[in-house]
């Protein structure tokens, strides 16, 4: 179902870079409705109804996420990293995470220095990735690079979880939603019939530069383009609507005229 998608792209990892399993799950999803399906050189997933119209209309929703990429670990087998995307550090503190390696998925902890034992300057201090360390409780160094190896991605732990009033929150809805209702939105439009040729593509390496969607439009060369991503409901605490705009949880899409935004 399309429910069963969403949830499923939500729990399969997808760091820029790494999302072939989840253009796995897109392919197969739409394999049951699309007219056409292409993977572009770059990994865009590219579906199609009603190929053959010559007005060309595309969807875009990226596929991928941010995470991190391992780039040394130290003598007591502790792990370090860099960003893939652009992270707020001080959401990294404490989260499980998951390191996915050639030999399956590594669960692992973000430790940094507890802040009982911070100094009054170092607690004024925004917390730095570098100040930041993955544990997967390896006793050393050897024990560490037999189970991970650099350059493995990594995301937090991922998870589903649905709350009260239909809400349900999870890593990766950024944009696995926005995928979600690009492919959502082609299944609809094709059932109520096209005059246009619509595609719906999820696209790679959005968190690192929107890469996938310039080179998947390259290859679509369409004349009408929706960029489908998520961003942020004002409705709640500390926001500033006079800077912000109103925005409802639950209140419809967001619409930006033309490319201003
Ligand atoms: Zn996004």
């Amino acid at each position: 179902s399309a429910k069963e998608f969403f949830q499923s792209i939500l729990e399969t990892p997808s760091p820029s870079g790494y999302e072939q399993p989840v253009q796995d799950i897109v392919r197969s999803y739409v394999g049951d409705f699309a007219d056409q399906i292409t993977t572009d050189l770059h990994g865009n997933v590219i579906a199609c109804c009603n190929p053959d119209a010559p007005l060309r209309v595309m969807f875009a929703g990226h596929a991928d996420q941010i995470g991190l990429l391992v780039t040394y670990i130290n003598d007591q087998g502790f792990i370090y990293t860099n960003t893939i995307g652009g992270w707020d550090p001080q959401q990294l503190i404490g989260q499980r995470m998951t390191i996915y390696t050639s030999d399956g998925p590594v669960p692992a902890v973000i430790a940094r220095k507890p802040i009982h034992l911070l100094d009054q300057d170092e607690r004024k201090q925004v917390v730095k990735t570098k100040d930041m360390w993955l544990d997967i409780g390896a006793k050393d160094k050897e024990e560490a690079a037999e189970a991970v190896h650099i350059g493995d991605p990594v995301t937090l732990e991922l998870g589903y979880q649905e709350m009260r009033n239909g809400l349900a929150n999870s890593p990766g809805m950024d944009d696995k939603t926005g995928l979600w209702v690009c492919m959502e939105a082609l299944r609809r439009a094709k059932d109520r019939g096209l005059n246009v040729a619509l595609y719906a593509v999820a696209t790679v390496q959005e968190e690192i530069g929107l890469r996938g969607a310039t080179t998947s439009a390259y290859g679509v060369n369409p004349q009408v383009g929706i960029a489908v991503d998520v961003t942020h409901a004002t409705d709640c605490p500390t926001i500033d609507k006079n800077q912000e705009g109103d925005i409802k949880l639950g209140g419809g899409p967001v619409v930006y005229r033309g490319p201003n935004m």
